[in-house]
């Protein structure tokens, strides 16, 4: 397809965001919070903010990681590449516990390529298709699960809970919801950024229906923060991005209904089937996309760069799905 906008097409990683974040403080003094980010970010290489309760999320260069302090070890949920080593030293700030267990929220190597850093012998929890796609993977670095399950299961040590369900791909087989009802977190990973609307294409979910049943999935968890694979937010966040496609869909909706084929295909070669359909989807997308950004201007970050990405995927979904 093509782009309205010319955009990287490598992931937005967190080098980037720790570059910005490093710019961004040296330009403007040393006396607020973004300069303390980046100092942190410059010492130790990565910043453990507490939530409460003994949970603990890690940053570095973009990515998250979990850690629950629950008085009989430790259970993390997943070590990115970028984070690697420092997994160990941000567990070390807090407690002395071993870590006992590390969740997978989905198979991807970006989330979960540090994995091989925690200790052999610890229990590794995922989906079942996390596993299938694992041992496709053959990467020593992603050990292998050792606990598997279908829909859910339960983690129970020391005085934590954590609670893992299975609800269909919001953006790949055997993500899954990371629940810890006492401490009122609830993680997701590659669903959503809070305060953007979705990454690429409708973060790359492989089926758009999952996708937007997985809003409401998230909202019916009682939970007040929210921790995604980058960022940090709250309820607020999910409902304001709910709002986004459900709106993307609406549009996405109007323009099949309004855009005419022969019209939109009329200086085309209709020899070329393919150059015939191309034209017509992106005159769908023109118009999903200019509804959509002139609804959503300055309100989501991502807005105008990935709209054309997210409405010709919504708009083959609502063909096909
Ligand atoms: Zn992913």
């Amino acid at each position: 397809m093509r782009s309205r906008l010319t955009v990287n097409k490598a992931c937005i990683n967190g080098l980037f965001v720790a570059g910005i974040l490093l710019i961004f403080a040296s330009l403007i003094g040393s006396t607020n919070q973004n300069n303390v980010i980046a100092q942190m970010v410059n010492e130790k290489g990565y910043e453990l903010q507490a939530m409460g309760g003994g949970a603990y999320a890690v940053s570095s260069t973009g990515y998250n990681s979990m850690f629950l302090v629950t008085g009989d070890g430790v259970i993390v949920v997943d070590v990115p590449p970028s984070i690697g080593e420092k997994i160990n030293e941000a567990i070390a700030e807090v407690t002395n516990e071993p870590v006992k267990y590390l969740v997978y929220s989905h198979a991807h190597k970006d989330h979960i390529g540090g994995a091989y850093i925690l200790p052999a012998g610890i229990e590794i929890v995922a989906q079942e298709d996390t596993l299938n796609f694992l041992k496709m993977a053959n990467d020593t670095e992603r050990p292998l699960p050792t606990q598997i399950f279908d829909n859910e299961t339960t983690i129970t040590l020391g005085n934590a809970t954590l609670q893992l369900s299975y609800g269909g791909p919001y953006h790949q087989n055997g993500n899954i919801f990371i629940y810890a009802p006492q401490h009122k977190i609830l993680m997701t990973v590659d669903q959503f950024s809070p305060g953007g609307t979705p990454w690429k294409h409708l973060a790359t979910t492989p089926h758009v229906p999952s996708y937007i049943q997985s809003y409401d999935q998230v909202l019916n968890y009682d939970f007040d923060t929210y921790v995604s694979g980058h960022g940090i937010g709250t309820k607020d966040d999910v409902q304001l991005e709910k709002e986004y496609v459900a709106d993307l869909r609406n549009n996405a909706g109007f323009a099949i209904s309004n855009v005419n084929f022969t019209e939109a295909t009329k200086s085309v070669d209709k020899s070329n089937n393919a150059a015939v359909t191309e034209a017509y989807f992106n005159a769908m997308t023109d118009v999903c996309a200019n509804r959509t950004d002139g609804n959503w201007k300055d309100k989501l970050q991502g807005v105008g760069v990935w709209t054309d990405e997210h409405c010709e995927k919504m708009i083959i979904s609502l063909r096909n799905d």
